[in-house]
C-alpha cells in the first residue's frame, strides 16, 4: 500500500515550546487493532483502509511519525484531590500534533499509554487494554448523548504485558480532543512565575477556544462551558470520579474517563473511585468541586486580569459568582425537558421528584425512560419500578395535570447509558479476547434513544449486590 500523508500542526508546541517536551512512543512489537472509530476518523480526513495498514497501526501507537510532525509530552500542574502537585503533565501520552476537523477547527491526536515521559514519576507510561476500551466505550457514550467530550478514535493492543495487581494486556488508545489545555496547564505556567508564558498560553486557548475574547472573557467562557458540562453530567447520572484541576479541560469536554461511572439507583451521595476514600468527588458534590477547580483556574490569570492583585481578585470572585446560576440554568432547564414540562413550572416540583427517586432507590435512567411511555399514556412501567407503586402516584398525577410532552423527553432520556455491569462484562471478556460483548455494548450506548429488542438487557440495572461497584484509576 502506498503510504498516505497525514499533516499534523504543532500550535501548542509553538505556542508554549517551554510546555511541550519533544518525545517518542515506545515501540510497539505486535500492535493489533481492537477497535477503530471510522466515522470519526472520516471527519478528521484520515483514510480508513490505512489506518489499518501496518503503517496506519504504528501511527496509532506512535511510532511512525509523520513527516514534519512533532509528538510532544505536555507539562500540566494540579490538585489532585485538593493537593497541590507542580509538575504532574504527559506520563504516559503523547500529544502526535493537531489535525483539522470537517468543521475547520483543530483537533488534538492524542496518545495514550505510549510509554515512560520525562514526566512519568514512579509510573511505567503504559495502560492496560480494559481502561482504554472503558474510555473508548464510555466517551463514545457521551458523545451520543450529546455531552462534549474528548473522543476516542482507536485502541490498539500493544502485545505488552502491563503489571498492575495481575498482569494485564497492553494498550494505546488514540484520543481526539479540542484541544488538551487543563486548569492545571495555566497553573504551570503561573507557577513559573513567567507571565510571558501565562499570557502566550492563554493566548493560545483564547485563539483555540473562545476567539476575539480578552483574558476575562477566557476565564468567564471556562467558567460557563464548565457549569454547563457539569450540568448535563448531573443530568444524565454521571460521576466522573477524578476531577482533579488536570482532568478539567478549559474546552469544556469531559476528559480522562478513569474511575467513572454512571448512577443506577439515585443517590447524590453515589462514589465510584476506590481512592475516593473523603467521597470529594461524589454525584452531588461535582458542581461544588467544579467551582473549586475554576477558583484555581482564577487564581493561575490573576496577573491577567488587572494590574493589581486586589482589583484582580475582586474580578476574579465577582466573575465566580456566576457559576452556580449558570449551572443551574442549564441543570433546570435540563430537568424541565426531561419531565416533558414549561419552563414556568415550580422549581421544588423537581426536588419532590429526587427525593422519592432517593428515598425509594430508583434507578435513574430508567424512571425517566418509563416516564416518557408515561406521557404517552401508559404508567405501568414507571409504577413498576417502585416496590410500593402507590409511592409515587400523588407525584405522578400532578406531573400530569402539567400535561408534558413525551416528543421534548425522548431525546432528553436515554434508554441506554454504559452500566457498570455491562461495562465490567465487555472488557473482562476483551482481555481475554473476545470483543463481541464490547462491540454490542458500543451499539447500545451509541445510539442511547433507539429501542432495540436485541440489545435490551443493556437497558436494565444490575442485580443487587452487597457489595458497591469500585472502579480503579491509574491502570
Ligand atoms: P490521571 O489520574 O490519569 O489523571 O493521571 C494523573 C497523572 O499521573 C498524570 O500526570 C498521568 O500522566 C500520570 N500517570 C497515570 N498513570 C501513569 C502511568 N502508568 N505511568 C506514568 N504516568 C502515569
Ligand atoms: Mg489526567
Ligand atoms: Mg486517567
Amino acid at each position: 500500500m502506498s503510504t498516505t500523508t497525514v499533516t499534523l500542526s504543532d500550535h501548542f508546541a509553538r505556542a508554549v515550546p517551554e510546555m511541550a517536551v519533544a518525545w517518542e512512543a515506545e515501540p510497539v512489537a505486535e500492535p493489533r487493532l481492537l477497535v477503530l472509530n471510522e466515522p470519526l476518523a472520516a471527519e478528521l480526513g484520515l483514510d480508513v483502509d490505512w489506518l489499518r495498514s501496518a503503517e496506519g497501526l504504528a501511527f496509532l501507537v506512535g511510532t511512525h511519525v509523520p513527516a514534519g510532525a512533532r509528538p510532544v509530552a505536555q507539562a500540566y500542574a494540579g490538585h489532585q484531590f485538593g493537593h497541590y502537585s507542580p509538575r504532574l503533565g504527559d506520563g504516559r501520552a503523547l500529544l502526535l500534533g493537531e489535525l483539522v476537523h470537517a468543521d475547520g477547527g483543530l483537533r488534538d491526536l492524542h496518545l495514550k499509554g505510549s510509554g515512560r515521559t520525562t514526566f512519568s514519576r514512579g509510573g511505567d507510561g503504559f495502560a492496560a487494554v480494559g481502561p482504554m476500551l472503558r474510555e473508548y466505550v464510555i466517551s463514545e457514550a457521551m458523545h451520543a448523548l450529546g455531552i462534549p467530550t474528548t473522543r476516542s478514535l482507536a485502541v490498539v493492543a500493544t502485545g505488552r504485558p502491563v503489571p498492575r495487581e495481575t498482569v494485564l494486556p497492553g494498550a494505546v488508545l488514540a484520543r481526539v480532543a479540542s484541544s488538551h489545555l487543563r486548569v492545571g496547564s495555566f497553573q504551570y505556567a503561573r507557577a513559573t512565575d513567567d507571565v510571558d508564558l501565562l499570557r502566550r498560553l492563554a493566548d493560545h486557548a483564547i485563539e483555540r477556544h473562545y476567539p476575539s475574547h480578552g483574558y476575562l472573557g477566557l476565564f468567564e467562557s471556562v467558567l460557563a462551558a464548565q457549569a454547563s458540562l457539569v450540568a448535563r453530567w448531573t443530568l444524565v447520572g454521571f460521576v466522573h470520579g477524578v476531577m482533579n484541576t488536570d482532568n478539567m479541560t478549559i474546552s469544556g469536554e469531559t476528559i480522562d474517563y478513569g474511575p467513572c461511572a454512571f448512577l443506577e439507583a439515585f443517590d447524590p451521595a453515589t462514589v465510584f473511585s476506590s481512592i475516593d476514600h473523603g467521597a470529594r468527588y461524589a454525584f452531588g458534590n461535582q458542581p461544588a468541586i467544579a467551582e473549586w477547580n475554576l477558583a484555581r483556574l482564577a487564581e493561575a490569570l490573576l496577573p491577567l486580569l488587572a494590574d493589581t492583585q486586589e482589583d484582580a481578585i475582586a474580578i476574579a470572585v465577582e466573575s465566580l459568582g456566576g457559576f452556580r446560576r449558570s449551572y443551574n440554568a442549564v441543570w433546570t432547564t435540563g430537568m424541565l425537558t426531561k419531565l416533558g414540562l414549561p419552563s414556568d413550572t415550580a422549581p421544588d416540583f423537581i426536588d419532590d421528584l429526587l427525593a422519592l427517586l432517593h428515598t425509594h432507590h430508583i434507578d435513574y435512567t430508567l424512571f425517566h425512560h418509563h416516564l416518557t411511555t408515561a406521557a404517552r399514556g401508559s404508567l405501568a412501567p414507571v409504577r413498576s419500578l417502585f416496590t410500593d407503586p402507590t409511592a409515587i402516584d400523588a407525584w405522578l398525577t400532578r406531573w400530569q395535570s402539567l400535561a408534558p410532552d413525551p416528543t421534548l423527553m425522548a431525546h432528553a432520556n436515554p434508554l441506554y447509558i454504559p452500566r457498570n455491569h455491562r461495562v465490567e462484562e465487555a472488557l473482562t471478556a476483551a482481555t481475554t479476547g473476545d470483543m463481541t460483548p464490547f462491540h454490542h455494548l458500543l451499539a447500545a450506548v451509541q445510539s442511547p434513544y433507539t429501542e432495540r429488542s436485541d440489545l435490551a438487557h443493556y437497558a436494565t440495572p444490575a442485580p443487587d449486590t452487597t457489595t458497591p461497584y469500585q472502579t480503579f484509576c491509574g491502570t
